[in-house]
């Protein structure tokens, strides 16, 4: 049996999985809005993710019998400073969310939860790749010292993104 200190962790980390989602989405507009058709496209692929991500976990409640609470989501930033800033936000973001399943994974621990802890085990090696990826668009931008022929390289990567 899941304990319920665990399933409220578990409902509020589903309820930061749309919350990034809802940020990318709007890092996603931010970038249509001002002529990056690339960056737009890598940013409503990343919320698509995040919202796979909150299902993970509502799959998960689902299936060990608690009970899924959905909460309010407050409404992301609208403006961004610009391009290279929306990915130093996305991977100080992501940042948040690695320490977050950190501390699930210890509350699973504790509780001696071996299902959540095999959950969480995915999760992990997902923050890897996350912040893996958001650092090597940083570096790339910054590599031509965030010149505009490197966004524009770089956008046109970035829309290639499946
Ligand atoms: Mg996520």
């Amino acid at each position: 049996m899941i304990s319920k200190r665990l399933v409220d962790a578990i409902n509020d980390q589903i309820n930061f999985e749309l919350l990034s989602s809802y940020l990318y989405l709007s890092m996603s507009a931010f970038m249509e809005a001002n002529d990056y058709p690339g960056a737009a496209h890598f940013m409503r692929k990343q919320a698509e993710e995040e919202v796979e991500h909150a299902m993970k976990f509502f799959k998960f409640l689902v299936e060990v019998g608690a009970r899924v609470e959905l909460k309010t989501i407050p409404g992301p930033e609208v403006e961004f400073p610009g391009y290279l800033d929306v990915f130093k936000m996305s991977l100080a973001h992501e940042k948040i969310v690695t320490s977050r399943i950190r501390d699930l994974y210890e509350i699973a621990k504790e509780e001696k939860d071996h299902a959540a802890l095999s959950t969480l085990t995915w999760f992990i090696d997902e923050q890897t790749e996350e912040e893996e990826n958001f650092t090597n668009i940083i570096a790339r931008l910054e590599k031509f010292g965030g010149s505009p022929i490197s966004i524009m390289m770089t956008d046109d990567k970035l829309g290639a993104r499946e």
